[in-house]
């Protein structure tokens, strides 16, 4: 009887008028329809990357635009930079060692962000750099790195370039592609963008399809400049996924409906900060600093003296409300709140009211109400700044 309340940072919840577009009849991806859609949905969605650059759509996951980037602009041998802060980052470095790249790890212990300075100690010693590898928002601990920070101290330390991962937080957090410095920015349908997987966009600086004309990597179905030449024809070099890109169509004009990408990520600022204000008010610890807190997901830290399996089971079970776990050492130690997307604050009063009808099962010691109070103070204020 009751919906299951996705509260994960991947999949998202799909809005109505999204899910009534991708209900749309199926057309030809070679029709003079399918070229208008095209169009009209890359113009759309460029003010979300921050472009007026080419956006690519692969009919794909994340990983595979991630892969995409990397195999287009490095060959084997190579030297990168991958920064890595957590479980995504490390997937980076997976690809690239993959690839048979030489690959310069700077890690990070989970739950912190790279800084700048410790980006530019990193390079200085190193030479001949084909690209450097960012994850915008580490998904597995709730961090987002200083991306236009690392982007100018990319462009100030080296002649690499700067790729970045923007799977978990763009449509959430803010992307000044082209002011930053970005040459690849790729993101995946499944998160703050609103739409079931299988979908991801990629997008490619000037600078960057330079380096992809010479680039030797052999690839075919992830060839981007494929992609580039059927995109110059409105379409794609392969069947793409016209359901989700009727969807995405769907999702630009409800951000147009908002007020602009700077009010959906306005949104997720508050969400976020009514999500650790609860937290706090529960006397349960979060991951991370308020410095670096993702706009999209927050890693929560099992309640004191509470088995997180059994408290995780329990308010799927009995409340229905579905947070992920940790992943890799964390699992176990801390769950992930996804507030990314088609979240409001409505969503977040109500899964924290949940969660404290669980706590109050598990016989935790809390003042029932402290935590919908401290989000509701949270969000009452920025109501009234904006009366
Ligand atoms: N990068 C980040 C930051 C992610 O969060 C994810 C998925 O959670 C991926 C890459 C991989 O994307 P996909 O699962 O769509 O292939």
């Amino acid at each position: 009887m009751y919906e299951n309340i996705l509260r994960h940072p991947g999949p998202t919840p799909i809005p109505k008028k999204v899910q009534l577009a991708m209900n749309r009849d199926i057309i030809s991806h070679r029709s003079n329809e399918f070229v208008e859609l095209y169009r009209e949905t890359i113009e759309l969605v460029k003010p979300v990357f921050g472009t007026k650059q080419d956006i690519l759509l692969l009919p794909s996951g994340g990983t595979a635009a991630l892969e995409a980037a990397a195999i287009n602009t490095v060959s084997a041998g190579e030297n990168v930079v991958v920064i890595t802060v957590g479980a995504f980052g490390d997937y980076f470095v997976s690809i690239c060692e993959k690839y048979g790249f030489h690959v310069h790890k700077l890690e990070k212990e989970w739950g912190q962000a790279c800084t700048a300075k410790e980006l530019r100690e990193f390079l200085q010693p190193l030479q001949d750099i084909k690209a450097v590898f960012i994850t915008y928002n580490e998904t597995s601990t709730g961090i987002i790195n200083p991306i236009a920070e690392l982007a100018e101290v990319v462009r100030e330390e080296t002649d690499a370039l700067c790729i970045v991962d923007g799977v978990s937080c763009i449509g959430g957090a803010p992307a000044e592609m082209d002011a930053w410095g970005i040459d690849i920015l790729v993101t995946g349908s499944q998160k703050a963008m609103m739409l079931p997987p299988g979908l991801s966009l990629v997008s490619v600086s000037e600078r960057a399809w330079k380096v992809i004309e010479e680039n030797k990597t052999p690839s075919f179905y992830l060839n981007l400049l494929s992609y580039r030449s059927w995109a110059e024809k409105g379409m794609t070099p392969n069947t793409p996924t016209v359901t989700l890109i009727n969807g995405l169509h769907e999702v630009c004009k409800l951000i147009e409906e908002e007020g602009g990408i700077e009010h959906t990520i306005a949104r997720h600022e508050l969400i976020k900060n009514m999500v650790r204000h609860a937290m706090n008010a529960l006397n349960i610890e979060l991951l991370t600093t308020d410095e670096h807190a993702s706009p999209t997901i927050t890693a929560i830290m099992a309640p004191k003296g509470i088995a997180l399996g059994d408290f995780l089971s329990h308010l799927k079970q009995q409340y229905h409300l579905d947070f992920a776990g940790g992943l890799g050492h964390l699992q176990g130690k801390i769950f992930r709140f996804g507030h990314m997307g088609y979240c409001f604050p409505s969503d977040i009063l109500q899964a924290i009211s949940l969660m404290e009808a669980a706590l109050q099962d598990f016989e935790y010691d809390f003042e029932l109400g402290a935590g919908v109070r401290a989000a509701q103070e949270v969000f009452l204020s920025a109501q009234r700044k904006q009366l």
